[in-house]
């Protein structure tokens, strides 16, 4: 198996070098607790040298020509394909992703870079008509998107490679330089993926990988002020901290959410009920988008109710480097414990569990609950946990006050064959994106991505990020001189 191949020790990449630490901890398989490996943890010198590298070598690529970016994002992405089951291989062991869908994150990431590639060379600005106002006659206005500099780069561990690929992949598409900081749980996809970046062509210290403590090094890289833009993904709790402390800085925010979807009566429910019960338990539902709250028609709900618990007793639970696993184990013990409590604290106040509810060591069982009130954890919280709750009420408008019933605004679903009532949802939810006939937890890698309220500011999605990572340059010739 690949864990023989991964090395005893890994080391910091910067400057284009593998760099010892001084200090190591174990990594260990959130599935078995085996240790896979030991994590350099960087420390405030090294984090220093790491930003010092990027801030080193902002000139090159601020110089290389678009063809140039583009080319070493394309031969990232074909690396990226010939080394497919490697890189699921190390997802599923560092993360307890089950390998069918970790080899699902690999073919994103592998579209993701694909993406970048093109977008290096559709870097435009625009001419501008400055005769429009008094005083701009005689005038030629153009804009010119420049890289932004130095990009400082944190990720969560729920998809180590792709999240890390929306980061990545536009900035080196803009012409920036990196300092990614991924999640502690979660390294060695990173530290792959600088392997591969070598092989690609990219210029020692366009990219550093560090790993350590979030609140060490991350907050260093968040304070610096050679950084010159933080894009975070991960918790609230996190954002709000880096937001606080990034200064002037610009920021995207990708946080968390407690995603929603509605169905109406007019649904024809067997087409849509297994796809319900993959959002709410892929990858554990530890995914920002994951089916949390399901709001049904009171006409169809028994029925949703029970097919629904049906096809979520067929999930498989066990080792995630088996084929046929559904859902293995939790990031951590303490995420089970937290989610066990959370389901506890809904019982307690009157919620029904359908199926689920407990634990089998670390998997958490997939667990439906039926009754909950607003107020439980479950329904407000984020649950990152493969908990899901469905409610009834006795209209879309009533569905759509619940789903907007919540700090959190990422993406909301609607199934309905009314045109009129999904229209109205599309406009009415407080959310960053809307999938009509559909559930929340739909992404492909080149759709505007992001949330409201708390859920975040900015937008990924490559072309997005592209623009979040340049500065605009206005450049005016008066031609009266
Ligand atoms: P997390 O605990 O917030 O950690 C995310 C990253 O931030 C990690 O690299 C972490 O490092 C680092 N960090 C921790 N404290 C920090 C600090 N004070 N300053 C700077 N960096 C710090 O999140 P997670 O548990 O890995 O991921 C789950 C969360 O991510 C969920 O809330 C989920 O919804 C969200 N998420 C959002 C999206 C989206 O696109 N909206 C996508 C995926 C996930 P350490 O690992 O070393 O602590």
């Amino acid at each position: 198996m690949l864990k023989k191949e991964i090395p005893a020790y890994q080391s910091l990449f910067i400057n284009g070098e593998w760099t010892e630490a001084k200090e190591y901890t174990p990594l260990y398989a959130p599935f078995d607790q085996k240790e896979l490996t030991k994590i350099p943890s960087a420390g405030e010198d090294e984090a220093e040298a790491a930003i010092a590298s990027a801030v080193r070598v902002k000139s090159v690529m601020q110089q290389m020509p678009a063809h140039q970016r583009s080319r070493i994002l394309s031969n990232l992405a074909r690396l990226l394909e010939e080394n497919m089951e490697r890189a699921a291989e190390l997802i599923a062991l560092e993360a307890a992703k089950p390998i069918t869908t970790a080899r699902g994150e690999v073919a994103r990431t592998i579209q993701t870079y694909t993406f970048a590639s093109q977008a290096a060379n559709q870097l435009y600005g625009e001419t501008l008509p400055m005769d429009a106002a008094p005083g701009g006659e005689n005038r030629v206005g153009f804009t010119t998107p420049e890289p932004i500099g130095v990009v400082g780069a944190i990720t969560p561990f729920n998809f180590p490679m792709n999240l890390v690929a929306h980061k990545v992949g536009p900035a080196i598409a803009a012409g920036n330089t990196i300092v990614l900081k991924p999640a502690s749980q979660t390294p060695l996809s990173a530290y792959f993926l600088a392997e591969l970046l070598v092989e690609a062509g990219l210029p020692a210290g366009a990219l550093q990988v560090i790993t350590g403590s979030g609140r060490l090094i991350g907050d260093k890289i968040v304070k610096d002020d050679r950084v010159s833009m933080i894009t975070f993904t991960g918790s609230p709790e996190v954002g709000k901290q880096i937001r606080s402390r990034a200064g002037l800085k610009r920021t995207t925010l990708e946080l968390g959410s407690n995603a929603a979807v509605i169905i109406d009566e007019d649904i024809e429910l067997d087409r849509m009920v297994p796809r319900c019960v993959q959002g709410a338990f892929a990858f554990q539902g530890q995914v920002c988008i994951s089916l949390q709250r399901i709001y049904v028609h009171e006409n169809v709900y028994k029925t949703f109710v029970d097919k629904f618990t049906e096809e979520t007793k067929k999930l498989k639970t066990g080792d995630p480097l088996q084929e046929d696993t559904n859902v293995s184990a939790m990031i951590s013990q303490d995420d089970v414990d937290r989610a066990l409590s959370w389901i506890k604290e809904a019982e307690q106040s009157g919620a029904k569990v359908e199926t689920g509810g407990t634990n089998e060591g670390n998997i958490v069982l997939p667990t439906v609950l039926t009754g909950v009130n607003r107020e439980q954890k479950v329904s407000c919280e984020e649950v990152f946990a493969p908990i899901v709750m469905i409610n009834r009420v006795s209209s879309v408008e009533e569905a759509i006050e619940e789903v907007n019933d919540s700090r959190y605004g990422l993406q909301a679903g609607i199934y309905t064959s009314d045109i009129q009532k999904a229209m109205n949802a599309s406009e009415k939810l407080e959310v960053g994106g809307v999938l009509i006939n559909d559930i929340p937890t739909f992404r492909v890698d080149h759709m505007p991505y992001g949330g409201v309220k708390e859920s975040g500011t900015g937008r990924e999605g490559i072309k997005y990020a592209v623009e979040e990572m340049t500065e605009l340059k206005l450049t005016v010739i008066n031609n009266n001189f």
